[in-house]
């Protein structure tokens, strides 16, 4: 299975827009229930009914599907939520959002824990951990993030002190974002094994929001929430051979999102004042920013704020309609509400332009696509990969020297040490010499040899007798040991030649496929960069046609019927494509990566057999 036949099968690369109108609850007594009302024949339509001084005004919405009062928890998971949860399994972004005014039932949507009515949360994992239990054929190594935005303040819910964290931009360079302890820099991820670990991990981090009282809803939540699940997947393998084909590199990094948006209410209804209203104002600041840049996106503005709030930072992949995102608008039935309802179904019809309007959605894309373009480009241009490899062969080229070292040094003892024997042989005569040498040791008495012996006997030259016998000997067992040393170092000498030889062959290798790899850039580059003309030249073409649509008055958007889809594959069908060579980018970096660890691991292994040699040859190692 191919990655771009699972992609076009899963990835529509669109926000598909709900709406859920919750139940009346008890706090609602005495409210009347009229102004929302369903149409009968058509599960997408919602109707407003308010009214404008002495006339009733009726509008109809439309979303991708509304979710009536009745609507089970298991519907709302299966239309709602089971593309994303596909889309995280199969290595791609799912995104789900709830909107909505504190206690319209964007809680009880996202992860209500009755076990008789178990939020998206529940299900979603519950199928996860079921599907990586079944599948036999892949390793996973899942973890999980959890994280809350309180007055534009990012801290992580999983850390006891919910430590401050840092947005930083994603290594893969195409507008994706990763969070990290502030105090650290490290990655907040904590690893989770089966459903248990991964609930625990919520439920801890839930237990940690920011709550406080509103006259809505007693335990309303004041703060954004981000879980996250990273799903890692990879194909079980023995070993990774080091220059072995792609297949053995290939992993998929799948992530599901939920993001608990905070009550969308303005302040005036919660007659929130000091800490509350200061909250108020904050997480409508990262709300109305949300709302800015799916209007930007939606009407194809040049720029889109993400930067403005962190929220928007946070989630700027996941809107740009990158793999499967949905959105559902939740609603409280009562009349009471029905500014704020209407408000809600406002911000999820401009979020569902971006789908509905099919031109639109085809730009939207060319300018995700673009800028995937642009960082791949960057990310080749600042030479990371060429530089990775350069320091290993700089590695590779000290180790080489540090063995060359060794030989020379191995060398020049040895010639020492012939020198000295020779000077030895010419200070004794040679019948004499003849004779100590074939005499057994056994013959003469003991008494080990020693350098002070053989520098006295070497100086003071040699007389008869005893003393003529014992220096002798000495000479002998000198001499059979220097000759048993000479041995050893011209074994050893053989042995750095041919791990010499075995670096230089690596190093040449190594060579040749950083120069193969740095044409086979080059040309991508510039086919890469070809293609970016075409897409800047397309997407100015089509601003120009876009420009009317872009400054549609919105009231108007209001009004739309059924969604229009795209007329044809033609565009995506290009997209597919560029994607595609973009993956395969990213799968060859994978391979070099893993190529590398097996070059670091044999050259530590290495290193120790050379210092192990080395012991064995009476020689201290060096540090290296
Ligand atoms: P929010 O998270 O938007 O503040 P909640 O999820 O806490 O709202 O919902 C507010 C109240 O409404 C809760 O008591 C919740 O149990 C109830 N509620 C919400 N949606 C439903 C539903 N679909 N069915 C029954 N009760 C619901």
């Amino acid at each position: 299975m191919s990655r771009a036949q699972t992609s076009s099968k899963t990835a529509p690369k669109n926000i598909s827009v709900y709406c859920r109108v919750r139940p009346p609850v008890s706090q609602e007594k005495g409210h009347t229930f009229e102004n929302i009302t369903f149409d009968p024949r058509d599960n997408r339509a919602i109707v407003v009914n308010r009214k404008s001084g002495t006339k009733m005004i009726e509008k109809r919405y439309m979303f991708n599907r509304v979710f009536q009062p009745s609507v089970t928890q298991k519907d709302v998971y299966d239309t709602f939520a089971r593309g994303a949860v596909e889309a995280a399994f199969d290595g791609q972004h799912g995104v789900l959002f709830v909107y909505g005014q504190t206690g319209s039932g964007k809680t009880f949507t996202i992860s209500n824990d009755d076990p008789k009515n178990e939020g998206v949360l529940q299900q979603a994992m519950k199928e996860i951990w079921g599907k990586i239990a079944a599948d036999k054929e892949n390793d996973y190594d899942c973890s999980v993030s959890y994280v809350q935005l309180y007055n534009e303040i990012l801290t992580d819910l999983l850390d006891e002190q919910k430590a401050r964290v840092r947005i930083q931009i994603g290594s893969e360079g195409r507008g994706d974002v990763v969070m990290v302890a502030d105090a650290t820099g490290l990655p907040i991820e904590r690893p989770v094994k089966d459903y248990k670990s991964t609930m625990d991990a919520f439920k801890t981090g839930m237990s940690r929001k920011e709550m406080a009282s509103t006259s809505m809803n007693n335990t309303s939540s004041r703060s954004h929430t981000v879980f996250t699940l990273n799903i890692n997947k990879s194909r079980k393998t023995h070993a990774v051979e080091v220059g072995a084909g792609g297949d053995a590199a290939v992993a998929l990094e799948g992530r599901l999102v939920l993001c608990d948006l905070a009550g969308s209410e303005r302040v005036s209804k919660t007659h929130a004042e000091g800490k509350t209203l200061d909250e108020a104002t904050h997480i409508n600041r990262s709300l109305l920013t949300l709302g800015k840049v799916v209007a930007a996106l939606t009407e194809n503005a040049q720029h889109a704020p993400f930067r403005e709030s962190k929220l928007t930072r946070i989630l700027q992949y996941s809107l740009m309609g990158n793999g499967n995102t949905s959105l559902v608008v939740n609603i409280s039935p009562s009349d009471e509400n029905v500014e704020e309802s209407l408000s809600a179904i406002l911000f999820g019809q401009r979020a569902s332009q971006i789908k509905q309007d099919a031109k639109r959605h085809e730009v939207l894309d060319y300018k995700a696509l673009y800028l995937q373009l642009m960082a791949d480009l960057d990310n080749k241009n600042d030479k990371t990969l060429e530089d990775a490899l350069e320091e290993e062969r700089g590695v590779y080229e000290d180790r080489i020297s540090a063995l060359n070292d060794q030989i020379k040094l191995l060398t020049e003892e040895n010639t020492m040490l012939r020198n000295e024997n020779g000077q030895l042989r010419a200070a004794v005569p040679a019948d004499k010499l003849k004779m100590i040498v074939q005499t057994p040791a056994s013959q003469v008495g003991g008494g080990a040899a020693n350098g002070a012996a053989a520098g006295a006997t070497g100086g003071g030259g040699v007389s008869g007798g005893n003393s003529w016998a014992e220096a002798s000997l000495q000479l002998r067992e000198m001499i059979n040991l220097r000759d048993a040393k000479l041995r050893t170092i011209s074994d050893e000498r053989v042995r750095l030649a041919l791990l010499l030889s075995e670096e230089q062959r690596k190093c040449f290798k190594l060579a040749q496929k950083m120069q193969a790899f740095g044409l086979k850039y080059k040309m991508e580059r510039s086919q890469l960069t070809r293609r970016q003309d075409e897409l800047a030249a397309e997407l100015a073409a089509s601003k120009g046609t876009d420009y009317l649509s872009a400054v549609t008055n919105f009231d108007m958007l209001t009004t739309l019927s059924s969604p229009r889809m795209p007329r044809d594959g033609e565009e995506f069908n290009d997209l597919e494509k560029a994607q595609a060579q973009i993956r395969a980018f990213r799968a060859e970096r994978q391979e070099l990566i893993v190529y590398q660890a097996k070059a670091a691991t044999a050259i530590r292994m290495l290193v120790k057999e050379r210092d192990a040699a080395l012991r064995k040859a009476g020689l201290k190692a060096d540090s290296n």
